[in-house]
């Protein structure tokens, strides 16, 4: 590994522990925080939109980019969006307006959400899309002060809620703070499930609180490299950066990764 690299993947860490570090002050609110190709065909309720996917992708669990499978011929020039702290007040405008731009992305759900009046409807909306639905725990807490238990009712909680709203049970944990230890670990081997952190985000830095500020620092912060898996949260200024991100990521020759592309645990298992 070169030092450059070393440097990148240092200051990537250190950017989400910036996120991470804001855990206090928002509490429950945010976290501002060899394989080989498989077919896989997922057909999900009628009233969804038809997904049929080859895996091309894996999440790297030390960078938390996304990159290509071997011998995928995948593209390395790809970006993901995911959005956390859903479905809160915007997350289905999100994916409508996202759908209207014809780009996937994955929503990370807090079941404390799926239990406010009009929850349901929304991850219900989300899905209908066509968008991947991940699990950011039922009450957004930091995992690792958690016993074995409790993790286990924070994780599988979330997917015994989500499965009885859209029938499917989610195949990603974001921790909130991107914070995990052992136990999670262990979870994720019986829920078979993928950790899937981010390697940069803005959108809870009050500088950044504005949608033309933060689709600029989005496309040109020095963070943007291949598989950049970025991370967003249920926002109104984050809402109206889509089409601003979304239009300089393409700009500069990146494409969006579909979620379904991205193998988890669940199918390297079968
Ligand atoms: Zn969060």
């Amino acid at each position: 590994m070169t030092l450059q690299k070393k440097l990148i993947i240092f200051s990537m860490s250190a950017l989400m522990l910036v996120a991470c570090g804001n855990k206090k002050d928002d509490s429950a609110q945010t976290d501002s925080p060899e394989k080989d190709n498989i077919e896989h065909v997922a057909t999900e309720d009628s009233d969804s939109k038809e997904k049929t996917a080859t895996f091309k992708y894996e999440v790297n669990q030390d960078t938390w980019q996304i990159v290509p499978l071997k011998d995928s011929n995948a593209s390395e020039k790809v970006a993901l969006l995911t959005f956390d702290d859903t479905p809160d007040k915007h997350g289905l405008e999100i994916a409508q307006k996202l759908d209207k731009l014809g780009v996937p992305a994955i929503f990370f759900v807090n079941a404390m959400f799926l239990d406010r009046p009009g929850g349901e409807e929304m991850l219900k909306g989300i899905h209908k899309l066509g968008f991947e639905i991940g699990n950011h725990t039922y009450n957004h807490p930091d995992l690792t002060t958690l016993s074995y238990e409790e993790q286990l009712k924070e994780i599988k909680g979330v997917n015994d809620r989500v499965e009885e709203i859209i029938g499917l049970r989610p195949r990603f944990l974001r921790p909130p703070f991107g914070l995990f230890n052992e136990t999670t670990l262990k979870i994720m081997d019986e829920e078979k499930m993928t950790i899937m952190n981010w390697t940069y985000g803005y959108d809870w830095e009050e500088q950044y609180q504005n949608g033309a500020a933060l689709a600029d620092i989005m496309v040109n912060t020095e963070f943007l490299s291949s598989g950049a898996n970025l991370l967003m949260h249920d926002r109104s200024w984050t809402l109206d950066a889509q089409e601003g991100i979304i239009s300089g990521l393409r700009d500069k020759g990146y494409t969006f990764v579909d979620p379904a592309e991205i193998i988890s645990k669940r199918e390297m298992n079968n």
